[in-house]
């Protein structure tokens, strides 16, 4: 089974306005309401995979309720600590040529209710061969959060991907996540600087890997990825039409976990993880593939050997 945890989850609300400016009225005419939260989106994917995936995280008030019932709808499996905080709500105003986006922050957590989660969290481990870890901590945890979470899985030896941003990344890391995926912005973080050429991009990862991270997947959005693991690979996708590349990188994960899960090889978990990616990007919807053009991206994949 994987596991996926989503500690900030919320509804994604998306409201389809024309012509939308700032400081005017607008009435929504068209809502879409869907779970989000990049674990979510992981879960989601993973799901339409067909793997065993069950979902856990912390969820609260009406809107967590929402929440179960939509997992429910969708038979994913899940075991969400109900905290007494209400899960946040993210919107995302969609008009002719602008996307603006608001991001509630979390209400916060209290460490006695950490503790509850953590213990359904080691009960799933029991069951799991794979964890994924998504998106940014609620208020209320430490930044160095993810950094025990992992520690405990890897007490139980189970692999975990760490998907996450800024400090709670460069924490997390120190308890040697079997696999991190960066995009650009988020090793810019890590080098606190511009990254322009191959060299800067060498030295992001040396330091990423001197900070814990195992095997790294840097994923670069239409031009593809690197690998940096045993050995190292440059991935090199076709040219496609896009729709929507929100949760493209969450598509990403899933892939891995799905491959690390049925012990593909290398090569062939990368294959798999671009193609999930690509494929969400030609979707509208967040987190979702359509799984025969997952299976002819993978063909149209290469895969190349390089040293760093
Ligand atoms: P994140 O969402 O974490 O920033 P990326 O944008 O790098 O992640 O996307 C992850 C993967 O999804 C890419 O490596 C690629 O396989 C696919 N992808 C994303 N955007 C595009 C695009 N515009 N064209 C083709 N594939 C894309």
């Amino acid at each position: 089974m994987i596991t996926t945890v989503t500690l900030n989850p919320a509804i994604d609300t998306r409201y389809f306005i024309d012509d939308f400016k700032e400081g005017k009225l607008f009435r929504a005419e068209k809502i879409v309401k869907s779970p989000g939260g990049k674990g979510l989106n992981v879960t989601k994917i993973l799901k339409q995979l067909g793997t065993d995936v069950t979902a856990t995280g912390i969820l609260g008030g009406k809107n967590g309720e929402w929440i179960v019932e939509k997992l429910k709808e969708r038979n994913i499996k899940e075991s969400f600590f109900i905290s007494s905080k209400e899960t946040r709500v993210c919107i995302a105003i969609l008009s002719n040529n602008s996307e603006t986006e608001i991001l509630e922050t979390s209400e916060t957590i209290e460490e006695n209710e950490l503790k509850k989660f953590e213990i359904i969290f080691t009960e799933l481990l029991e069951q799991s061969e794979i964890v994924t870890m998504s998106g940014s901590l609620l208020k209320g945890t430490k930044k160095d959060y993810y950094r025990k979470l992992v520690e405990i899985a890897n007490v139980k030896g189970k692999k975990v991907i760490l998907d996450t941003s800024g400090k709670a990344l460069l924490e997390g890391i120190k308890a040697k996540p079997y696999l991190i995926k960066p995009n650009l912005d988020e090793l810019e973080y890590v080098l606190g600087e511009k990254i322009d050429n191959d060299k800067k991009i060498k030295r992001a990862v040396y330091k990423l890997k001197e900070l814990g991270a195992q095997n790294i997947l840097l994923s670069m959005g239409k031009n593809g990825a690197f690998y940096f693991g045993e050995t190292n690979f440059k991935i090199i996708i076709p040219k496609i039409k896009v729709c929507n590349t929100v949760g493209s990188g969450d598509s990403t994960v899933a892939g891995l976990a799905k491959g690390l899960h049925d012990n593909l090889k290398i090569e062939d978990t990368l294959k798999l993880a671009m193609a999930c990616g690509m494929s969400n990007a030609q979707k509208m919807e967040t987190g979702a593939v359509d799984i025969d053009d997952v299976k002819s991206f993978q063909e149209k994949i290469e895969i190349v050997k390089f040293e760093l």
